[in-house]
């Protein structure tokens, strides 16, 4: 696959450790991709020339966002990035994709960890923007309120549509109060409460490596089909 250049074109401070790095194509030419999928970027002066995968955390039709966590080496060097900057990527890639489900009107389960809801925004907004009717419940686990990334935005789709449902879990933070959310770690009893049956659900679990195996392993002994569950593990944690 050829290496494609990208521009900064807008910084967005999501949390304190999060940003959002909207690019734009070099020629304004339109990346196509699906929501969900990811980009291998690279430094162009980066000696070693090692990539990294980020996930597009934009619906297709919008700019390319890529929303990162800064938290090591390849990551602070896209938190220092500058407007105006050139960046290479190769892309997009990735299976973790809407399309890639047996029943595409079925009902849809997101289980997200911190920074891994970057393609479920994707989607989401995709899947809204487009008028599917699917049903559609989001767990999503957080250290707390001020870590919770794209808050407002989900919140608000939250509100406007009957079929979105919105779950937080704050393992650290006793402190803020909502009816749609617990002050403690999410559980897959959580899962089984809310949701009642599995069997019948499309399962997309994204996060830590241990998250999305603990995740995957409970699903599958609760009884979701093997087929309908789709997972990326972004790191060790
Ligand atoms: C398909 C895919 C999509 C992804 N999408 C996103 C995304 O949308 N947003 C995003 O932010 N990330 C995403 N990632 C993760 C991303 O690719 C990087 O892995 C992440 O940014 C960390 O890279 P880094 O070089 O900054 O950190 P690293 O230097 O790799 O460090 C990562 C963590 O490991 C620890 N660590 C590093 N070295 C060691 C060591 N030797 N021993 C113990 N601990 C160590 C660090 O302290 C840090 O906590 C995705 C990953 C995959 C596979």
């Amino acid at each position: 696959m050829e290496k494609i250049t990208l521009i900064l074109k807008e910084i967005k401070q999501e949390t304190e450790d999060v940003k959002t790095l909207v690019f734009v194509l070099e020629n304004n030419k339109k990346l196509d991709f699906k929501a969900g999928q990811y980009l291998n970027l690279f430094f162009s002066n980066d000696k070693d020339g090692h990539g990294k995968p980020y996930t597009i955390s934009s619906a297709p039709c919008d700019d390319i966002h890529i929303t990162v966590k800064n938290m090591g080496s390849f990551s602070g060097k896209l938190h220092k990035m500058k407007l105006g900057e050139k960046i290479e990527a190769v892309g997009p890639l990735g299976f973790m994709i809407l399309s890639e489900m047996e029943d595409l009107d079925g009902d849809i389960v997101f289980i997200a960890g911190g920074i891994g809801v970057t393609p479920f925004y994707s989607m989401i907004k995709d899947i809204f923007q487009n008028g599917k009717k699917n049903n559609i419940s989001f767990f999503y686990a957080n250290q707390k309120k001020e870590s919770i990334i794209f808050y407002d935005e989900l919140e608000k789709i939250n509100k406007e549509n009957n079929n979105f449902n919105f779950y937080h879990f704050l393992s650290r933070d006793k402190k803020f109060k909502a009816q749609n959310v617990k002050n403690r770690r999410l559980e897959m009893e959580d899962l089984m409460d809310t949701l009642g049956d599995v069997k019948s659900k499309i399962f997309f679990i994204c996060g830590s490596i241990k998250f999305v195996n603990d995740f995957w392993k409970d699903l599958k002994e609760n009884g979701a089909k093997e087929d309908n569950i789709f997972t990326e593990a972004f790191f060790v944690g």
